[in-house]
């Protein structure tokens, strides 16, 4: 089996312990490729057959390219770059006399139980005073630094029972002993370059450090964090990049925060694409309704991991309706709409794969589950267009260390590079044409 996509995969999660490391190496990959970086508060020369991206908060990123001849729309794709995990508040030490532990709290709905005893340490980013400017830049503390302790099986009997955990209580990571007392903002500016007192204020969240490990008797499966959905990053990002041009205007699209809501001024429920797209018509010359009818030739691909059958709990899956790693990309479908999918959408998709050879799967939730959401209907509230909903099946999401299928990524990245590339487009009569 050729696993060097899905190394490569690996080794992409490996170095993104933070949404903001996720956006930097997507930003340094697109500059190496020849993409110009955009800045919203500065203007946009957009020149035909040129290739951008722009970030909002460091933590989302946008990128496109401009077709040669006039665009027919917009083909693009969303996922995310967040993951859940534990912030650091901004007053981190809790120190007695023993000990020094890390004051945290929840950040999306993680499996608690997965945090535990293993080796953690922190990333994000840093805001520092620089010659008169205040300045940001990750950081990434890259050693094993922290644990959160479980309590022995001695001392309470029933955790194998089900446990209630508590964020103020049980799942704060121990830093060190008395001496570690103090210490930890100057093991933050180490790691940012910069004396401890330049250092304004920090966005650090708990990173696990487990590295990402291919198992299986015929190495079918990838155990690694943050495969919901870097998975999709990964795979979206391939496609984007080895597509052939088109008539339509690619756009690959990373928002940060979709693990708790997406409201946030860089989520997917912001007015960032909207914005962006806005500012590339009118760079290009276009009237409000050739906007309008750009919008109506659009078309969006969400791509957020769905939940393969679990092997020791079938149960939890619609037995006609639930995917399999390794077998294919997979559609969601929510009569709620939490997933946008629609019969319109799905039928798109589905060409697209046809024509590529990938094969397509099916999710949706058993009807008495509530399941989860994703990206797809919250960016359509500021950006209307026809949109599917659609993953790679994978296990134990929100785990630290999740687990997904070897073969799957490749599959995504051809879907991509052929949705990218299909110049999918509205015929005279409305229709859909690729
Ligand atoms: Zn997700």
């Amino acid at each position: 089996m050729d696993l060097s996509l899905a190394q490569a995969l690996l080794d992409f999660i490996g170095k993104s312990p933070s949404p903001f490391h996720v956006v930097e190496n997507l930003a340094q990959r697109l500059q190496e490729e020849g993409y110009t970086e955009l800045f919203e508060h500065q203007p946009w020369n957009l020149e035909m057959g040129g290739c951008y991206y722009l970030r909002r908060n460091g933590s989302s990123l946008l990128s496109f390219r401009i077709p040669q001849t006039a665009p027919t729309g917009f083909l693009l794709s969303a996922a995310h770059s967040d993951s859940p995990s534990f912030k650091l508040k901004a007053s981190a030490e809790r120190a007695g006399t023993h000990y020094v532990q890390l004051e945290t709290e929840g950040y999306g709905g993680m499996l608690m139980a997965s945090w535990f005893d293993r080796p953690l340490t922190l990333a994000g980013r840093v805001l520092i005073r620089e010659n008169g400017a205040i300045r940001e830049k990750l950081v990434y503390l890259d050693r094993d630094l922290l644990v959160i302790p479980n309590v022995a099986i001695h001392m309470n009997r029933e955790a194998n029972s089900g446990m209630n955990y508590r964020a103020n209580v049980d799942t704060l990571p121990l830093y060190g002993g008395p001496e570690a007392k103090g210490t930890l903002m100057g093991l933050v500016a180490e790691a940012a370059g910069c004396p401890e007192s330049d250092i304004l204020s920090c966005d650090l969240t708990l990173a696990c450090r487990q590295k990402g490990a291919i198992v299986g008797a015929q190495q079918e499966y990838l155990l690694s964090p943050k495969l919901d959905d870097l998975e999709c990053v990964f795979g979206c990002a391939q496609g984007f990049l080895a597509a052939s041009d088109s008539s339509a205007i690619p756009v690959l699209c990373v928002f940060d925060n979709e693990e708790v809501g997406s409201g946030s001024r860089q989520g997917a429920g912001s007015s960032f694409l909207r914005d962006c797209l806005r500012r590339i018509s009118l760079s290009l010359g276009m009237t409000e309704e050739q906007h309008q009818m750009l919008l109506a030739g659009s078309f969006l691909v969400s791509a957020d991991n769905a939940h393969a059958q679990h092997p020791n709990h079938p149960e939890y899956a619609d037995a006609a309706n639930c995917p399999y790693m390794n077998e294919g990309v997979v559609v969601k479908f929510a009569a709620s709409l939490s997933y946008t999918t629609d019969a319109l959408s799905a039928a798109v998709f589905k060409a697209v794969c046809e024509r590529s050879g990938v094969p397509v799967q099916v999710f949706a939730n058993r009807s008495d589950l509530r399941g989860g959401s994703t990206l797809g209907h919250i960016a359509d509230a500021f950006v209307p267009v026809p949109t599917v909903d659609i993953g790679l099946a994978q296990l134990a999401m929100h785990s630290a260390v999740e687990t997904a299928g070897t073969k799957d990524i490749a599959y995504l990245a051809k879907a991509m590079e052929a949705f990218y590339a299909s110049g999918l487009h509205r015929g005279e009569d409305g229709s859909f044409v690729l």
